[in-house]
């Protein structure tokens, strides 16, 4: 690992922790413990490093009996109206041209902006490629925030670009006047500025006056890309989307995915929003791989706002719930914006924890240095939550609040 100390505790990093390495170190312990199998988590060989490449290499039903609290999805699964819509175009499933649901159209008429201004991808972590392929070549930079949604970072790393990771404040948001003199002091080699909001794997927000500082206080015209990927979780006052910026015509590109909310991980279904110059830079780096079934349950997703709203509200229910019951345990949690959360394991760092977890069939975390002593848990469903909690209280003894450090 490539490390570059820059001024004002930045770190430069050439070669982040990989998912391809992180994934064969889960696989050699969960195969020990569980299962037969020597690699449960693998990435398919000659793939690129995103979540779209996982794949688990136990039984179906050892993975079926998982609980799964590990990848922030959404274990309720998609909802009927968004399942009828993809059923239905299964008659398309041999076609190259076919009806699509006009899906470009709605998602622009979903944001009032135009067809023009959306690139339809695989799931938003193809539009983290495409802007990195776009804005970093010739070994640009992004500036961003550590830790943060790593896949920017390796694919970074993977085309021979580099990161400048400024580090969160100690209450963990993000340190945006750092990020912003982090981008200007590096114009000439700065390609893009990734925002992820709320951040993975804090699960905390930017305030909008942060992101607007943000957006004006970076070099003109330096492209500024905002992940929403959790926007839908969000209750916090202080949050805005940043539509209004790409409205605007700043050079703003927003990531949003139907895999969370929707529970379409596995459909492979996202967007980008931005300016017409932006879309037409990035439109030759995507694959326009989207399938038929992704494009009408995507259109249905969009207009199925009550069931949007009641996913919404049980995952918000189960994340108050099960932080207060930590808490009421002794283990501080940092307040979250997202399906998941991250608990404090004080001492403990998290590795061994999340074998515990797997031997407990559950699925939870993994490393996010530096903060290697919080766990990050994703909401699941209550009846997952409650079996969460059943076993955190089991491999950790209660404490008194106060004797635990914020890790
Ligand atoms: N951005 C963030 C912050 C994420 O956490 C994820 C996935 O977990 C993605 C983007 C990519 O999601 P997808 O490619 O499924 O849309």
């Amino acid at each position: 690992m490539g490390l570059v100390l820059l001024p004002g505790g930045f770190t430069n990093v050439r070669q982040p922790l990989s998912r391809r390495r992180f994934f064969g170190g889960v696989a050699a312990t969960f195969g020990a413990v569980t299962l037969s199998n020597s690699e449960l988590f693998a990435q398919a060989p000659g793939t690129q490093a995103t979540a779209t490449t996982q794949r688990f290499g136990g039984s179906d039903a050892d993975y079926d009996r998982m609980i799964k609290l590990a990848s922030n999805e959404n274990n309720y699964g998609p909802p009927k109206a968004v399942m009828d819509a993809m059923n239905s175009a299964w008659k398309y499933a041999n076609r190259y041209g076919y009806p699509d649901g006009n899906v470009v159209e709605a998602i622009a008429a979903h944001h009032g902006l135009k067809p023009e201004n959306v690139l339809l991808t695989a799931g938003s972590g193809e539009v983290l490629q495409v802007v990195g392929t776009t804005y970093l070549q010739g070994g640009k930079k992004v500036v961003g925030a550590d830790p943060s949604y790593g896949s920017v970072y390796s694919h970074a790393t993977n085309i021979k670009a580099e990161a400048i990771k400024v580090p969160l404040r100690k209450d963990y948001t993000a340190d945006i006047p750092g990020m912003i003199r982090a981008a200007n002091d590096n114009k000439a080699t700065v390609g893009f500025f990734y925002l992820c909001n709320p951040n993975n794997p804090t699960g905390v927000v930017v305030p909008k006056e942060e992101v607007d500082a943000a957006v004006k206080g970076i070099p003109a015209g330096m492209p500024i890309l905002i992940d929403e990927a959790y926007h839908h979780f969000v209750d916090d006052p202080r949050y805005a989307e940043s539509v209004n910026s790409v409205k605007e015509g700043r050079p703003v590109i927003v990531a949003r995915t139907f895999s969370k909310i929707a529970a379409l991980a596995a459909m492979r279904i996202g967007y980008a929003l931005a300016p017409p110059e932006l879309i037409r830079q990035m439109r030759p780096y995507s694959a326009n791989s989207v399938n038929v079934l992704a494009k009408w349950g995507a259109v249905a997703s969009l207009k199925d706002t009550a069931g949007q709203a009641e996913v919404r509200k049980k995952i918000i229910e189960s994340r108050t719930h099960t932080q207060r019951e930590l808490e009421a345990h002794g283990y501080s949690t940092i307040p979250s914006q997202t399906n998941f959360f991250m608990v404090s394991l004080g001492e403990r760092t998290v590795q061994p924890v999340i074998t515990e977890f797997r031997d407990k069939g559950i699925l939870v975390g993994r490393p996010f240095p530096p903060m290697l002593n919080h766990l990050r848990v994703s909401i699941g469903t209550a009846d997952d939550m409650d079996k969460f909690l059943k076993a955190f209280k089991e491999i950790f003894p209660k404490r008194s609040a106060t004797t635990m450090a914020r890790g």
